[in-house]
C-alpha cells in the first residue's frame, strides 16, 4: 500500500502514521518527494486489507501497489531516484555517468595507466574485478583483497569512484570496506541471500541482469535490497541469452524504456558483456544513450591481447576516448551531458 500524504501534512502527523504502521507489525518506507511524502506500507496482504490507513491527519489517499515489486515501482515513486555514489558523482540525473575500466584487476601498475587514461577521457567511475566469476575453474579467479587494495589507492589518487564485484554473502563486509560501489553480477542476480546482505548496507548497488532473466525478476531482486533498507540501487542491462549467437549475449535495448516506465530506480547499459567483441561496443553504447540509459559500464585495456579475462571484448583508450566524444555529441542532443 501507498499513504500519499497532502503536502501540508505536518513531520508530527507523519511520525504518528510511521509508529500506528510499525505496531501493526507492517514497514513502513518513507520517501520524500518535492511536493509531498508517501510512505509505502509493506506486510501481510491480509493485515494490509483490514487496516484504514486512510483515517489518519494528513492522508490524502490510500493505493495498493499493483505491481509485485512495490517499493522498486514508480506507483511507489513518481520521480527518478538518482543514487549519490561518493566522490561528487551522481548517478540518475542529465549528467551521464560512465564506468571503465579492466574487467579484472591485474596488477597495480595496469590498473594505475588504465584508470589514468579513461580519466582523462571523461569516465568518473573505475571499475575493476578482484572476485571474479569464472565459467571455467581453471580460468583467473582474481587477485581478492590484493586487487581490492589496488583499486582503492587507484580510485582515492585519481579522485575516481569505485565499483568491483562482490559473489559471496561472507565477503560483503569485506569488498564494501574498499570500494563505493558494490556490483552483483548476473550470474548472482538471484542469489537472494546476497541480495539480502547488500540490502542491510548503505552502500550503492549495481544490479545486474540474469542471464536469463525477464526484466520483473530484475526488478523483484531489486526488491530485496531495497525492503532491506538499501534504496541505492541501479540496475543494469548486460544481454541476455537468446537463440542468437552473433554476439556474445543479446542487449535487450528496450529493457531501458521498459524498466523506466515501471521503476524510479536508473538504469545503465553494459555494451561489453552484451557484445563480446570490442567492434560492437561503441555503436551499443550509443544506442543505450540514444534509449534513455543514466550510465555506461565499459571494459577498457591497455592491452586486450594479454588481458587475463574479457580481452575480446576489451575497448583500448584511444578507442574509448573517440566513443567518449561522440557521446559527448549525442548527449547534447538529448539535453544531457557526460
Ligand atoms: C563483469 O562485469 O566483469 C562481469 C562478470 O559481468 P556480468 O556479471 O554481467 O557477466
Ligand atoms: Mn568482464
Amino acid at each position: 500500500m501507498i499513504i500519499v500524504l497532502r503536502p501540508e501534512a505536518t513531520e508530527q502527523q507523519i511520525n504518528h502514521i510511521i509508529e500506528k504502521v510499525k505496531k501493526l507489525g507492517l514497514t513502513p518506507h518513507v520517501s520524500k518527494g518535492t511536493e509531498r511524502t508517501i510512505i509505502g506500507v509493506i506486510g501481510p496482504e491480509d493485515v494490509l486489507q483490514i487496516t484504514p490507513l486512510e483515517v489518519f491527519p494528513g492522508v490524502e489517499r490510500v493505493m495498493p501497489v499493483l505491481a509485485p515489486y512495490k517499493l522498486v515501482s514508480r506507483e511507489f515513486r513518481q520521480e527518478d531516484s538518482v543514487i549519490d555514489l561518493g566522490k561528487g558523482v551522481k548517478l540518475g540525473s542529465k549528467k551521464l555517468v560512465v564506468m571503465a575500466g579492466p574487467c579484472a584487476i591485474e596488477n597495480l601498475e595496469i590498473l594505475e595507466e588504465i584508470a589514468g587514461q579513461v580519466k582523462k577521457a571523461g569516465a568518473t567511475v573505475l571499475r575493476g574485478g578482484a572476485f571474479k566469476p569464472r565459467t571455467s575453474p581453471y580460468a583467473f579467479q582474481g587477485l581478492g583483497e590484493e586487487g581490492l587494495k589496488m583499486l582503492k589507492k587507484v580510485g582515492d589518487e585519481l579522485g575516481l569512484v569505485t565499483i568491483s564485484e562482490v559473489m559471496d554473502t561472507r565477503d560483503v563486509g569485506l569488498v564494501a570496506k574498499y570500494v563505493d560501489v558494490l556490483q552483483i553480477g548476473c550470474r548472482n542476480m538471484q542469489n537472494f541471500n546476497l541480495l539480502k546482505e547488500v540490502g542491510m548496507t548503505k552502500k550503492p548497488v549495481l544490479l545486474k541482469r540474469g542471464l536469463s532473466s525477464t526484466i520483473k525478476e530484475l526488478l523483484m531482486s531489486a526488491e530485496y535490497i531495497l525492503s532491506g533498507g538499501n534504496f541505492n540501487v541501479i540496475l543494469c542491462e548486460r544481454g541476455i541469452r537468446t537463440f542468437e549467437d552473433s554476439t556474445r549475449n543479446t542487449l535487450d535495448i528496450s529493457a531501458v524504456p521498459v524498466i523506466k516506465q515501471l521503476s524510479h530506480l536508473p538504469v545503465i547499459v553494459d555494451p561489453s558483456h552484451a557484445a563480446g567483441k570490442w567492434g560492437l561496443v561503441a555503436p551499443l553504447s550509443k544506442a543505450a544513450v540514444a534509449v534513455g540509459a543514466d550510465g555506461l559500464i565499459i571494459e577498457v585495456h591497455t592491452s586486450p591481447e594479454d588481458a587475463t579475462s574479457d580481452g575480446a571484448q576489451s575497448l583500448v583508450p584511444e578507442n574509448f576516448s573517440s566513443l567518449m566524444g561522440e557521446l559527448k555529441t549525442l548527449a547534447k542532443v538529448l539535453g544531457k551531458e557526460i
